[in-house]
């Protein structure tokens, strides 16, 4: 089978730095595709995914302020201890 060097496979790391860009539609297009690609294939990134879409959509209602930065990250905390234990 192929090598797993591909060039455009994103670590974790660099899904997650892009993640805000991604949800913003900032990026460029190759680079949305990659982060993408990435989310699609790892639960860890997916999951983060769901939380920061699920947050934009609350604030985007309002019926969250602003979400302290402390909140959003216990609530990611939980959430990918979850899938890591429930996998585990
Ligand atoms: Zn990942």
């Amino acid at each position: 089978m192929g090598d797993c060097t591909s060039q455009s496979d994103l670590t974790c790391e660099q899904a997650l730095e892009s993640l805000h860009e991604f949800l913003d539609d900032s990026l460029t297009e190759e680079m949305s595709q990659r982060v993408e690609r990435h989310i699609a294939s790892c639960d860890y990134c997916s999951t983060s995914a769901d939380v920061e879409r699920h947050f934009r959509v609350l604030l985007r209602k309002k019926c969250v302020q602003k979400a302290p930065a402390s909140l959003r990250q216990r609530i990611l905390v939980q959430m990918t201890s979850l899938r890591i234990e429930y996998q585990g």
